[in-house]
């Protein structure tokens, strides 16, 4: 239960507890930020909880899959568990219950032998031999070591309802006599998910289940649970889920990379964007901003503000661009909060992709390239295709036709960079004697600026679409940038040969 404060109110104790079968999905992903906004909201704890019981299923892939996504997104969270170092737990929590009389030893292979049905789907609900089996005789058959499940009794008689509030859905009922005799331990001794998980709910104090749309039916059986141990069940909350635009649920399966965390650490999102594009998926503040900083949606987050519907994510099938492959609200708020970080920061991070991508690049060419480029990305890696021609010594090559000004000819390109090739051997390279000297020569030539700006931008940067012309050249330096010139008077020969 929540613990109390001096003022009335209780520090919430939330959890996330994803279970190492799979990597890292996006809709996980976003019921850990719930659950965390919602514990720092309101200074509570965040817990993290592996759920790895199955053990033919968790694989080291997955774990590791599940600790890469959480650690880039960097929230953190206070206390941590294994599932599978609680079985005694659970185990004991199975037994509190059989011992009040609310579970009973199965001994029947599963689902086989006479059965009772629900109505028209006709689901299994029990096997009625086993549920009636007289205690002596089951424990008789339990001491001469024959294997059983061990079933929650559902109470099937006086027409009871399962009730609980979601603070999503609202009220929530169903009738007890059509939950089936679901299992609490397995015929092999090991706890189910809805044992394991409701006995650490009770024992680790988690105030408010905080999960996906895809549990709420579990829940009325995770209310059975809770009551038949002597627990009072938390305050659940479920998340809408998450579908693709056509309106299927999000999987890896059908739809590829934009399901994975991963994908998008790898394709240059900040971590607080896509933070940020997550808690857009199904909640939304009062006053409907979107571009928010941690700090402002720990503020505004609330559960009131989940709403019911599926969230659509946006892409294209088949992608064509990396852009393309993401929801172009991630990609918009990925620019805007590139553009909302100090540059020494935006550099530190943009610097290992370019490093790693095998460039020499120092730090301090980093900073000073940065403040270029950062109107002009809007996914991290964009770096390596609008700064690259400060990064290689040699440019790749590019139509000799783009040297050529508008309103222009490639006489004039020759002519211009002739002059500029003189202008600045001598000039000094810092932008207002740059801007001073090459709109001075533009003059002296007779073309407008941007005639003598466009040959001497294409020389440097191998095209027309660049950053701004005298900040690009003082980071190049008066060596690179002679020997480009050097290169396109070559090419505007060929041009005008
Ligand atoms: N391990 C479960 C899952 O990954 C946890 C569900 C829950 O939050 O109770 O779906």
């Amino acid at each position: 239960m929540p613990e109390s404060l001096a003022n009335g109110l209780s520090r919430p104790r939330v959890r996330f507890a994803p279970s190492p079968t799979g990597f890292l999905h996006v809709g996980s992903a976003r019921t850990f930020i719930f659950n965390w906004l919602y514990a720092r909201h309101h200074g509570g704890s965040m817990i993290l909880r592996l759920d790895d019981t199955d053990v033919e299923r968790n694989t080291q892939a997955s774990v590791d899959s599940i600790f890469d996504g959480l650690k880039w997104l960097n929230l953190g969270w206070d206390e941590e568990y294994k599932q599978s170092e609680r079985i005694e737990l659970h185990r004991k929590t199975a037994w509190t219950i059989f011992e009040k009389g609310l579970a009973y030893r199965d001994f029947t292979p599963a689902h086989t032998g006479e059965a009772e049905k629900s109505g028209a789907q006709g689901t299994w609900l029990f096997n009625p031999g086993a549920r009636e089996l007289s205690a002596a005789e089951s424990d008789r058959r339990a001491a001469a070591g024959e294997p059983f499940a061990l079933r929650f009794r559902v109470p099937r008689e006086g027409g009871q309802l399962i009730r609980f509030a979601d603070a999503v859905y609202g009220e929530q009922m169903k009738a007890a006599a059509d939950i089936e005799d679901f299992a609490l331990l397995r015929s092999d001794g090991m706890p189910t998910y809805h044992l394991a998980s409701c006995a650490d709910d009770a024992d680790l104090r988690i105030s408010h289940i905080i999960r996906g749309q895809d549990h709420l039916t579990n829940t009325f059986k995770h209310v059975l649970i809770f009551e038949a141990a002597g627990f009072t069940p938390p305050q659940f909350a479920h998340l809408p889920l998450l579908v693709a635009p056509d309106g299927t649920k999000l999987s890896k399966r059908r739809h590829g990379p934009v399901v994975s965390v991963t994908t998008y650490r790898d394709a240059g999102f900040l971590s607080e964007a896509f933070i940020n594009f997550l808690c857009l998926l199904g909640w939304s503040p009062k006053n409907d901003r979107e571009n928010m900083s941690l700090q402002e949606l720990t503020d505004l987050f609330s559960l009131e503000g989940i709403n019911r519907s599926n969230a659509v994510v946006n892409f294209k099938e088949p992608a064509t661009t990396p852009e393309e492959t993401f929801d172009p609200k991630a990609v918009w708020l990925n620019a805007e909060h590139i553009r909302g970080l100090p540059v020494e920061e935006l550099s530190a991070r943009l610097l290992p992709i370019v490093q790693g991508e095998g460039f020499d690049v120092s730090p301090e060419k980093m900073l000073r390239i940065t403040p270029l480029i950062r109107e002009r990305i809007k996914l991290l890696r964009d770096v390596l295709t609008t700064a690259d021609f400060f990064f290689v010594d040699q440019l790749p090559p590019y139509d000799p036709a783009e040297l050529i000004p508008q309103k222009g000819d490639a006489a004039m390109a020759s002519k211009v960079l002739t002059r500029a090739r003189e202008v600045l051997a001598n000039v000094e390279f810092k932008h207002d004697p740059l801007d001073h000297a090459l709109r001075a020569a533009a003059q002296e030539l007779g073309v407008k600026a941007g005639q003598m700006f466009q040959p001497i931008r294409v020389a440097v940067c191998g095209r027309k679409n660049a950053p701004p012309l005298f900040e690009t050249l003082e980071v190049l330096g008066r060596e690179t940038t002679l020997a480009r010139i050097e290169q396109a008077l070559q090419k505007a020969g060929v041009v005008v040969g």
